[in-house]
């Protein structure tokens, strides 16, 4: 780790600590369409309520709002295991489970070593896939090594690249790493033995539309021979961000659908056989990655099937009057005019 890294992740600006049994619920929880394989499967998503991310406190991303989710303080194990009761009571038998904590799942001062290890025991056996999320310094065989062995099935660690364009992920997205950090990490990952999945952002802040396939695209070649999978995530406006104060100046305007589909399909072309999938949050919205309300439901639908299949052919032949108009903006987008 090198000098700048610690230095961060030793400060520790915070809000107020939070009561006790503050973190006794989990944040969210749901199932949703997934694939292992070609294989169509529910997968049962949880959202730990932890400190979160570090990060946030220190500088946070232009694009994320977790900052607003931190707890001021590390959950204690009492409240985490409540939460573990707490997702064993909602499972179903999901054989994909997803867990997210708004940060790293891998920091020790979100979730203690021991509540990771229970946590992945309470699936083993039950889910055939875990996936969790985690910021690359804390990709280690010490924290992971014992996950591993508390659980019988595949584990998958999902990795927030961004960008592979270092400009673009330390001026833009804020980012507290260069991309090699990401590269390298899910390299470690693959190493021990696991699947390494990188999350890439559609339009960062900064960006025109063009510009933001081009990223997507650009990042999807450089970083697959590091990641078995890749998910484009388009920006999508969250409450006290850098994007939300350009949003409301009319300085930035969430990704449109057609951005995402040209993404998703160059970017097909560039894969190498590695999966590719988007399942963007708020789609559709005019705080998410919309086009013209008309076309919406039907682009949506269309890169979920995509998502799914890998069969990205059908996307060739989605259109709307509105592709017109995207086309024109984004010309005019380099010269600051609206069309
Ligand atoms: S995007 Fe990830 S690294 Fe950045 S502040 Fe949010 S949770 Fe932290
Ligand atoms: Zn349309």
């Amino acid at each position: 780790m090198d000098g700048s890294v610690s230095r961060s992740i030793t400060i520790d600006r915070r809000p107020s600590p939070a009561r006790p049994g503050s973190a006794n619920h989990l944040v969210n929880r749901w199932t949703e369409a997934e694939a292992i394989g070609a294989e169509r499967v529910r997968a049962f998503v949880l959202i730990l309520k932890t400190r979160g991310c570090y990060w946030a406190d220190v500088q946070g991303c232009s694009m994320c709002g977790y900052s607003r989710d931190t707890l001021g303080r590390s959950a204690s194990s009492a409240e985490l295991a409540q939460q573990i009761e707490e997702a064993k009571g909602a499972y179903r038998g999901e054989p994909y489970v997803k867990v997210y904590t708004s940060g790293s799942f891998l920091d020790d001062r979100e979730v203690d070593p021991e509540s990771r290890r229970a946590l992945l025991a309470a699936f083993s056996g039950r889910a055939r896939r875990f996936l969790f999320e985690t910021l690359p310094e804390f990709v280690r065989p010490e924290a992971i090594e014992p996950l591993k062995a508390a659980f019988e099935g595949e584990l998958e660690v999902a990795l927030g690249l961004e960008s592979t364009d270092p400009t673009i992920l330390r001026k833009f997205v804020h980012k507290g790493e260069n991309p090699e950090a990401y590269l390298d990490a899910g390299d470690r990952v693959r190493a021990i033995g696991l699947r390494s999945k990188a999350y890439l952002l559609l339009k960062p802040p900064y960006l025109t539309e063009k510009e933001a396939v081009r990223d997507v695209v650009r990042s999807i070649g450089s970083a697959r021979s590091h990641f078995d999978a890749m998910s484009v995530n388009p920006v999508h406006i969250q409450g006290g961000t850098v994007v939300e104060w350009l949003y409301q100046r009319r300085r930035y305007r969430p990704p449109w659908l057609w951005s995402l589909v040209d993404a998703m399909r160059q970017g097909a072309e560039v894969r190498d056989g590695r999966r590719l999938v988007t399942f963007p949050t708020a789609g559709g919205r005019p705080r998410g990655p919309h086009n013209c309300g008309t076309c919406d439901a039907a682009v949506l639908g269309a890169l979920e099937e995509a998502s799914l299949s890998q069969e990205f052919g059908s996307l060739d032949r989605l259109d709307c009057a509105c592709r017109t108009r995207y086309e024109r903006e984004a010309e005019l987008e380099p010269l600051g005019v609206e069309a």
